[in-house]
């Protein structure tokens, strides 16, 4: 793709420091570890060059696909060759705002700005904290665990919006959160680049009690000690994934190296080697299955990408509040 190679050319010569890998296997950037190799990865220092790539993609025609932790991701074995990733892991700072709110850049891991909550008297994230995701990925699909959903803490959110290449603040209510969805992931074509996270004073004893408790019942219930991506499918309405796979039999049903968990029928797991077309096929006879015995229509939960996927240049209009450039970088620290 001759935009694409353009671009990666232009990128290297306008940041030669940031780093940028090329044809980089996904299986070590997703927690599925599957995945063939990507044409560019670049890891962006801040959100300034993070925002000159996007700009340089967009005089190419080109959107750049965002990673986050790739806890919910499925790559395809061929490898993305016609996009160009970007990941947040290099946006970390995390800070107390002086009215007592949480900022967070989108590369923060959940756990750590929920332990950062903890420590500092805050609670509301406690579910947040074995959700291994991270601050961008969780607003953008409304991440939630045992009752608490990031719809619920968040204040606002800052995106720069692939259209007109604008930094935008989106107020909650202008996110348009819902089960495990959000305006980011029905409108692509933002990149979330940091949130303000709204939180209650709390004990911290009881706070991190809370915590220790949520992920004890992780680690009992989930099959943590093998490569997902988390809940293979979305909950569907009056039931729990889990249970109609367990009682259309499929505990355990395997193809290739993917396999329904023993431990969750709710999970995939890579018992190792697992192809995406592994995981893809038994995705689909899992859903079949169960529609046939229960009625009842699953919907992925993990993200599935084909090899052409391809992201417009743009979205729609946003219709959050556009900010200057100087609110790029943030807050100081205090
Ligand atoms: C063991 C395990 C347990 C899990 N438990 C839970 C759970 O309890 N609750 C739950 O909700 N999820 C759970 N998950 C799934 C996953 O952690 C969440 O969906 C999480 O929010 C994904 O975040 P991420 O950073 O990994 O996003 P990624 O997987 O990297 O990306 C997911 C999507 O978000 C987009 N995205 C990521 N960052 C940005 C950004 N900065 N700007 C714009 N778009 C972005 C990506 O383009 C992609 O479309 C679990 C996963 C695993 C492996």
């Amino acid at each position: 793709m001759e935009n694409l190679e353009k671009a990666i050319a232009a990128v290297k010569e306008a940041l030669p420091g940031m780093s940028l890998l090329e044809n980089e296997p996904l299986a070590g950037h997703c927690s599925f570890r599957i995945g063939g190799p990507a044409r560019a990865l670049a890891a962006p220092e801040d959100m300034t060059s993070l925002s000159r790539v996007c700009s340089i993609l967009k005089d190419h025609h080109l959107a750049p696909f965002i990673l986050g932790n790739g806890t919910n991701l499925l790559f395809p074995d061929e490898g993305l060759q016609d996009l160009f990733l970007i990941s947040t892991e290099k946006l970390q700072r995390l800070t107390l705002l002086p009215d007592g709110a949480v900022y967070a850049e989108a590369g923060v891991s959940l756990s750590k700005l929920a332990s950062f909550a903890q420590q500092n008297g805050l609670a509301g994230l406690e579910f947040a904290s074995g959700i291994p995701g991270s601050v961008g990925g969780g607003c953008f699909i409304n991440a939630g665990a045992y009752g608490g959903e990031i719809k619920d803490v968040i204040e606002s959110v800052v995106c720069l919006y692939l259209g007109d290449q604008g930094l935008y603040e989106m107020p909650a209510d202008k996110c348009e959160y819902g089960y495990r969805k959000s305006w980011f992931s029905t409108h692509p074509g933002c990149v979330i680049l940091s949130a303000v996270f709204r939180l209650q004073p709390g004990d911290k004893d009881e706070i991190a009690a809370k915590m220790r408790e949520m992920n004890e019942k992780r680690r009992q219930k989930q099959p943590l000690e093998l490569p997902s991506a988390g809940s293979a499918f979305k909950r569907p309405e009056g039931h729990f994934a889990g249970a109609l796979i367990e009682q259309a039999g499929l505990k355990g049903y395997t193809v290739g190296g993917a396999q329904v968990s023993e431990k969750h029928a709710g999970f995939v797991v890579n018992v190792g080697g697992a192809t995406s077309h592994d995981v893809y096929d038994l995705m689909m006879h899992v859903r079949n299955t169960v529609y046939r015995q229960s009625g009842v229509q699953l919907e992925p939960e993990v993200i599935i990408l084909p090899p052409d996927y391809k992201l417009e240049d743009h979205g729609p209009a946003l219709h959050g509040n556009r900010i200057t450039i100087n609110n790029m970088e943030g807050p100081q620290e205090n």
